[in-house]
């Protein structure tokens, strides 16, 4: 067990929050770790409730209701070169969802964002991944949140690899799920919930028909997004994706590929799209903080137009690298 030293008080700004980097931390790690993107981190610490802890010694209670009922909500984050991209809004979109579900976050989203760098310097990355995650926290047998008396919050930085690099040079096989995007009116799906199960059965679905990622419609049949990530089509120079309506999480990538279409002067709309828009398209590409911007060839076993990663693609996939590499909150 490490304790956690914040020495300075974080700041908050008029926009993002501002936190000077602790002055004192123990043990002190390498400033500037070499980028060990590929392979696994050894020994690597997870932050528990102010804690770090080794990893077979990050252990949660089996009475948190997180692990009893999904009862929590979570981000996934990707840090380039020592830098942290699109922290704010991955922490915007944590408040939200806590907020949806009336869970009250154990410390303030300043201190999250210190706990979340502080976790990937102690594990000396400089490229990688972080799951931030938020239960209701241990309590009884029963439903009641309220017998939850605090909430969890866990951070794990760790490297990460989606897909093999040859799917990003031919594209990915995508096939439509029959399990249905959760509706609006059961449970919304704007959470990103600890709740996952209705996107892992389309995923199985996916896996079981031999594709790399599942098609979710909604209930009336238009187009969602996928099991992991939002979902972009470009006809004669235009592009379309769901709307948020259709079921779709409110991607951070997918807010990023938007600015970078407002950049490149391509136009955008979010019509209702069914899956005569894909299979008609002339390029298709999904979107996602793991994934990144990832080509899709085929839907259904149905190329997309030539079934090859279209020109718009390529360069939607070029500007969002630049971004990576050189916009972010410094972790170092
Ligand atoms: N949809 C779903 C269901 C997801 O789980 C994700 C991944 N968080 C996305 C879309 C893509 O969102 P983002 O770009 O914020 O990672």
């Amino acid at each position: 067990m490490i304790p956690i030293r914040v020495a300075k008080p974080p700041r908050f700004g008029d926009g993002f929050i501002q936190i000077e980097p602790p002055a004192v931390r123990e043990p002190l790690v390498n400033p500037a770790p070499a980028a060990h993107s590929e392979g696994h981190v050894t020994d690597m610490k997870v932050y528990i409730d102010g804690k770090f802890y080794a990893k077979e010694d990050a252990k949660v209670s089996v009475f948190d209701h997180g692990l009893l009922y999904g009862d929590g909500v979570f981000e996934g984050i990707r840090f380039y070169d020592g830098k942290v991209f699109r922290f704010e809004e991955h922490l915007k979109r944590l408040e939200l969802s806590a907020r949806a579900i009336a869970l009250k976050l154990p410390i303030s989203l300043a201190e999250i964002q210190e706990a979340t760098l502080e976790t990937i310097r102690q594990n000396e990355l400089r490229d990688g991944y972080v799951r931030l995650v938020l239960t209701r926290g241990p309590g009884d047998l029963g439903l009641n949140p309220l017998l939850c008396p605090k909430a969890s919050i866990i951070v794990i930085a760790s490297t990460i690899k989606l897909y093999p690099p040859e799917m990003y040079e031919n594209g990915l096989a995508v096939a439509t799920c029959a399990t249905r995007r959760v509706p609006h009116g059961a449970f919304s799906p704007m959470v990103k919930s600890l709740n996952y199960l209705n996107n892992i059965m389309a995923k199985m679905e996916a896996q079981n028909a031999g594709a790399g990622e599942g098609l979710m419609l909604n209930e009336q049949g238009f187009v969602a997004e996928c099991t992991g990530d939002n979902v972009f089509v470009i006809k004669d120079g235009k592009m379309t994706t769901p709307p948020i309506s259709s079921g779709a999480l409110a991607g951070v990538t997918r807010a990023v590929v938007l600015e970078i279409a407002a950049e490149l002067g391509v136009p955008v709309s979010e019509p209702d799209m069914t899956r005569y828009d894909i299979y008609t398209a002339d390029e298709c590409f999904l979107t996602g903080t793991a994934a990144e911007i990832i080509p899709v060839a085929t839907l259904d076993n149905r190329p997309i137009h030539d079934g090859k990663p279209g020109p718009l693609t390529r360069k939607f996939i070029e500007r969002f690298h630049q971004l990576t590499r050189s916009t972010g909150v410094a972790i170092y």
